[in-house]
């Protein structure tokens, strides 16, 4: 395919390719939307296959964050990027000054963070060479570790969920079965057994499991072959995407999905396939938009209460999509999509009207 087509067929607005000499910084940034502002996505550093690969993957990303933003009620647009390199082993201070500078030179059209193979450590580095970074440490007046507000936005999408399954939202006497304690996973088993829940779990990392077990009172482990088929209320894949498909459909004892990772549905077609059963599916990415929800609020000024009911809101949102896709008789994946791409044409219309001067704020 030819790069414009590449770029076009999906709608981006933009691709930047950025090569250093002295560095070897070779990253390319790529930018789906700016209607509803900056577009905003981390730096992913991986070893593709060919540079074909590296720049599939920014537009991909690019577009996902489009979506998340709008549905999240961001006024952020969508933008990914990507450096070609190995994260353990082609890191250093530069290279990410390097990068640091041609986001500059984008003067704002895109804001970067930590993603995939990046750090806070190597956001700090680009942070000194740019103003449009976040995802920076709590010392310097960032926003730390997005987890637990990812894990609180997941906890307000179960919520929802019940809520609008059963007319009750408590999680009080609730099985929830999380796959993946990491990061997202042990806040979310937290929340959940705060709130009276009963929690599975499952891990092919011994230590993360010991840490959640030992945390919290009444976890049951079982073996991460077997949490497909755990009888549970809600399911919350938060490891693995493409853990919704055609194997594990039929094993499921849910009546809820809503976990943390992306990309949960193998293929579309798993959305309807759930809704069929009786599953409600909460969408992975409205459900998860807590940390990036979390990580804007440092272009406002970072507040901790600011950012904590902003994720709350996710509750609402959640329950917006379900309406959406009862009214219309779609599934929620895709009500999520009609909600994001519904907000990105309202906002286009709202800014149809010309302004004389530029408005005195920072995103527009
Ligand atoms: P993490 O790496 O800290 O945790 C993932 C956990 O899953 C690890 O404990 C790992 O051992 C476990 N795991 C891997 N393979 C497994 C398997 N086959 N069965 C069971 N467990 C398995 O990652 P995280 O930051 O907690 O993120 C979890 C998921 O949520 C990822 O898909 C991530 O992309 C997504 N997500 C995270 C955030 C965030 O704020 N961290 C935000 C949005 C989305």
């Amino acid at each position: 395919m030819e790069l414009f087509d590449m770029i076009a067929s999906r709608g981006h607005e933009q691709a930047v390719f950025c090569h250093d000499p002295v560095t070897g910084l070779r990253a390319i940034v790529a930018i789906h939307d700016t209607t509803l502002g900056p577009a905003l996505g981390g730096t992913r550093m991986w070893t593709y296959d060919d540079d074909g690969a590296a720049l599939e993957d920014a537009l991909r990303l690019a577009r996902g964050m489009t979506y998340k933003s709008a549905a999240a009620g961001l006024n952020l647009g969508g933008g990914k990027a990507v450096i070609i390199g190995n994260s353990k082993t082609d890191k250093d201070e530069m290279l990410f000054r390097s990068y640091g500078r041609f986001i500059q030179g984008l003067a704002g059209r895109y804001i970067t963070a930590e993603d995939v193979g990046t750090s806070v450590q190597d956001m700090e580095w680009v942070r000194m060479e740019t103003d449009f970074v976040v995802g920076i440490s709590r010392s310097l007046g960032g926003s730390g570790d997005p987890s637990p507000f990812t894990a609180l936005g997941v906890c307000q999408g179960i919520r929802a969920a019940l809520k609008w399954q059963t007319g009750s939202d408590d999680l009080a006497g609730k099985t929830v079965s999380v796959q993946g304690v990491g990061h997202v996973g042990y806040h979310l088993v937290k929340q959940v057994t705060r709130a009276g829940g009963r929690v599975v779990v499952a891990d092919i990392d011994a230590d993360n499991l010991r840490r959640v077990s030992n945390d919290f009172d009444g976890v049951e482990v079982v073996d991460p072959s077997t949490i497909y088929d755990v009888d549970c209320d809600i399911y919350a894949p938060c490891a693995l995407g493409a853990v919704i498909n055609d194997d594990t459909l039929p094993r499921l004892k849910c009546s809820i999905v809503a976990g943390s990772a992306n990309n949960v549905l193998a293929e579309d077609r798993h959305g309807s396939a759930l809704a069929e059963r009786g599953v409600l599916y909460a969408p992975d990415y409205v459900v998860n938009a807590g940390g990036l929800m979390n990580v804007a609020n440092e272009l406002e000024g970072y507040n901790t209460d600011r950012a904590t009911q902003q994720v709350q809101g996710i509750y609402d949102i959640t329950t917006e999509i379900f309406q959406i896709a009862r009214d219309e008789g779609i599934p929620t994946a895709q009500a999520a999509d009609a909600l994001a791409e519904r907000r990105i044409a309202a906002v286009a219309r709202v800014k149809a009207t010309h302004v004389p001067t530029p408005l005195n704020r920072r995103r527009r």
